[in-house]
């Protein structure tokens, strides 16, 4: 039995165990393929090739990407792109890139003012001078300093949207995204559109417009969708000739999801092979 999981981080970007300590754990919770899928950055992929000899798991080459409409952050995958750096995905990830590094400050810098943390602390919690840095790294040094429990009480508690020390980064819009995705040769996958700020859905009427610019697929089972909310996005993807994927969306030991608890089915990893032959490759053992 196949079981391929197309979502999860690694300390590239916000997970917490590299490329190779995954791919293990991978092969130990029984998984055929797992896709790479760090937060706008292709850095981990030159560890794939090894990664898949040591564990005997495909991998398929991945990213995601981080789009912004209307203020709220939305999340696309982007599977089997061209890794050039000379597409225009590559130079949007550069400038969203750049924007989280100042964003981070800023929030450290807002924070710092009512809670003692420091830049260095956050620093200290990022693997390296490559690592594509996030809320979660801020919400590591909280829990470092004693602020918070954990990962999910900081974001509950100080980083979440709605307070104040909130500051957005530059991203491009989802269509922009899509678009560029396409232009790259790869596949583009709706990232959990049922949990898109955590408590409001990502509005039909945006998929409509994504799909018009050529995505190919709704990630439908992913831990943050209820089942009313699997069955809804199951129907649009089939409505609109889309492909519906599964993920953990693995973080590590920097949240919950375990690999392998959403999975994708054979026939659509296929698909995406077939119509992402223009970007680049799966890695097989
Ligand atoms: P950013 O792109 O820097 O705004 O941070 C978004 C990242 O934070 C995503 O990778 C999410 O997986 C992560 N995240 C969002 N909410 C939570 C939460 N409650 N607990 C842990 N991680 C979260
Ligand atoms: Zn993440
Ligand atoms: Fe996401
Ligand atoms: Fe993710």
């Amino acid at each position: 039995m196949d079981r391929i999981d197309l979502h999860a981080h690694t300390s590239w970007s916000d997970g917490t165990c590299g490329v190779a300590e995954m791919f293990q754990r991978a092969r130990q919770v029984g998984l055929s393929s797992l896709a790479l899928t760090d937060h706008d950055t292709v850095a981990g992929w030159q560890e794939l090739p090894a990664a898949v000899a040591a564990s005997g798991v495909a991998a398929v080459p991945g990213i995601e990407v981080s789009a912004q409409h209307e203020g709220r952050s939305v999340h696309v995958l982007a599977l089997l792109v061209d890794p050039d750096e000379a597409t225009d995905l590559a130079r949007e990830m550069r400038r969203a890139r750049e924007a989280r590094a100042q964003r981070a400050r800023k929030m450290v810098e807002l924070i710092a003012a009512d809670h003692p943390v420091t830049w260095e602390d956050v620093q200290a919690q990022v693997a390296g001078e490559t690592t594509v840095i996030g809320r979660p790294h801020i919400a590591d040094a909280l829990v470092s300093a004693g602020v918070v429990a954990d990962r999910s009480a900081a974001f509950a508690e100080i980083l979440r949207p709605s307070g104040p020390y909130y500051v957005p980064y530059y991203a491009p819009s989802p269509v922009t995204a899509v678009r560029a995705i396409r232009r790259a040769g790869g596949i583009s996958i709706a990232a959990h559109p049922g949990s898109v700020t955590r408590d409001d859905d990502l509005p039909l009427s945006l998929l409509e417009e994504m799909v018009e610019a050529g995505l190919d697929g709704v990630e439908v089972d992913h831990r943050e969708h209820d089942d009313a909310e699997r069955a809804r996005l199951r129907d649009f993807a089939d409505r609109h000739g889309l492909l519906s994927t599964g993920g953990s969306d693995y973080h590590g030991s920097g949240k919950p999801n375990e690999l392998g608890e959403n999975l994708t089915a054979p026939e659509v990893l296929a698909a995406i092979e077939e119509r992402g032959a223009g970007g680049t490759s799966v890695i097989r053992p």
